[in-house]
């Protein structure tokens, strides 16, 4: 088969927009896949799951502390209860046994307000993290619904560029002769159907003719139509 160099440049066009399709239709299944919103959900997910976790620890050293003021209130209205005793008692053994009591409800009260100090520390750290993790499920969320938005916008995009570029192939197949056409289509659904040799090298299989093939190929006439002998692509030299 016969081809100009005019010819041969419609073919390497053709061989670029089918690379150009292949790669909007491998953007759009990326795209179809949903991976980023899913990777997004899943990231939302967690991130739920550890602000929900940080969360009841807050609420559980609250319960806690509430459970130990209400501990110190009633040692304190025991303690003044029993210092109203005995500022009124006359009896020597009543008030050494409130006296006794009373220094147990020292301890005991001392004890709680360690407890509740320490409880206090505890959760102003939780609460530090309670806040982390709030932020952190925000921000999530905000990337999601962002990302979700957009993926429908990214879709069409995606879709009129595809159907732009097939519209371009289109026309470029139809101004060929119908022969050439057949054959190039034949050889596009194998691979690269046309490339230009650069120096040795064949521009669709990067393999590097040997001398041989290579004188061959040279020596062809000027409008023969060769191919690479390794991978069969239409090899434009000129
Ligand atoms: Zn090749």
């Amino acid at each position: 088969m016969k081809i100009s160099t005019e010819l041969a440049d419609v073919l390497l066009l053709i061989a670029d927009l089918d690379q150009q399709i292949g790669q909007q239709r491998a953007t759009l299944e990326h795209l179809a896949s949903g991976e980023e919103v899913q990777g997004l959900r899943h990231r939302l997910a967690s991130a739920s799951e550890a602000y929900l976790q940080a969360s009841t620890v807050v609420e559980n050293l609250q319960q806690t502390i509430a459970r130990g003021q209400v501990d110190l209130d009633s040692v304190e209205k025991r303690i003044a209860h029993d210092e109203k005793l005995l500022a009124q008692t006359s009896s020597a053994k009543d008030a050494e046994g409130i006296g006794h009591e009373l220094r147990s409800l020292a301890n005991r009260k001392s004890d709680l307000e360690d407890a509740a100090l320490e409880l206090m520390e505890q959760l102003e750290s939780a609460e530090i993290i309670l806040r982390d993790r709030l932020l952190e499920k925000t921000v999530c969320s905000e990337a999601l619904t962002k990302e979700s938005e957009a993926l429908g916008e990214n879709v069409k995009l995606a879709q009129s560029k595809l159907a732009l570029l097939v519209q371009q192939r289109a026309g470029k197949i139809a101004g060929i002769p119908a022969e050439l056409g057949e054959l190039y289509e034949k050889k596009a659904t194998r691979g690269i159907a046309a490339a230009r040799l650069v120096h040795r090298d064949c521009g669709a299989c990067r393999i590097a003719l040997t001398a041989t093939a290579f004188d061959e190929v040279m020596a062809a006439p000027a409008d023969a139509l060769v191919t690479c002998p390794n991978c069969s692509t239409i090899l434009v030299r000129w």
